[in-house]
Order: structure tokens, then sequence, then C-alpha cells
């Protein structure tokens, strides 16, 4: 599933509006994106690792795939920590965006929500 897809089914559950069926089901939804989005990033770190260690093994120059794989990873890590967020699954690593008030992870640069820096 990709995220826009998540995140579009995020959006029609949360308009069918605030009934608690509909949170659970939504939470459930999430987590089960969020358990293929961690087998998605575990795929990925495998690969990376492979990559660095046929740089190291052999000489060969892997850092245009190294730097690509990187920045998929970035972005899955991003939007996996949206989502917990969505269903408050931030536990000690977390604070309280000055802005908006959601959640957001600790070393955040910027609110995810709202987009400011923080
Ligand atoms: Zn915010």
């Amino acid at each position: 599933m990709e995220f826009k897809d998540i995140q579009k089914a995020v959006a029609e559950t949360a308009s069918a509006a605030g009934k608690k069926a509909g949170d659970i089901a939504n939470k459930a939804k999430i987590r089960f994106a969020l358990a293929n989005m961690q087998s998605d990033l575990d795929e990925l770190y495998e690969k990376l690792g492979k990559l660095y260690y046929q740089s190291f093994a052999t000489g060969t120059n892997n850092s245009a795939k190294e730097s690509a794989l990187i920045s998929k990873i970035e972005s899955l890590k991003t939007d996996m920590e949206i989502l917990r967020a969505e269903i408050g699954l931030y536990p000690k690593s977390s604070r309280e965006c000055p802005v908006c008030g959601k959640s957001v992870p600790k070393n955040a640069e910027f609110c995810p929500f709202c987009g400011k820096e923080i």
C-alpha cells in the first residue's frame, strides 16, 4: 500500500466521523500498514547493508545506489512516524508541537502536521 493510499484511507475513515468502531478499524488499518512498512524498511536496510559490504569488499562505488536507498529509508521512516503519531504511538520519544499541539517525534526539526520548525 502506498503512503498516499494510506493517508486517503485514513482521511476517508476519519470523514466517516467520530464513530468509535470507525476509530478502532482505522487504528487497525494503520497498525497493519505500519507492520508492512516495517518489513519494507527491514528490506531496505538489508539491501543497503549488502551494498555497503560490496563497496568495502570489492571497492565498487555504489554511492549513488546507497544514497537512493537512504533517501527511501528516510522518507519511509518519516511516513511511519506520522502514522504512529496518528494512532498515539509516541511513547517516551515524543513531545508536543508548540504550534498545533500534536505529538511529534522528539528529534523532529519540523512538525509533520503543521510544518512549523520546532
Ligand atoms: Zn505542529
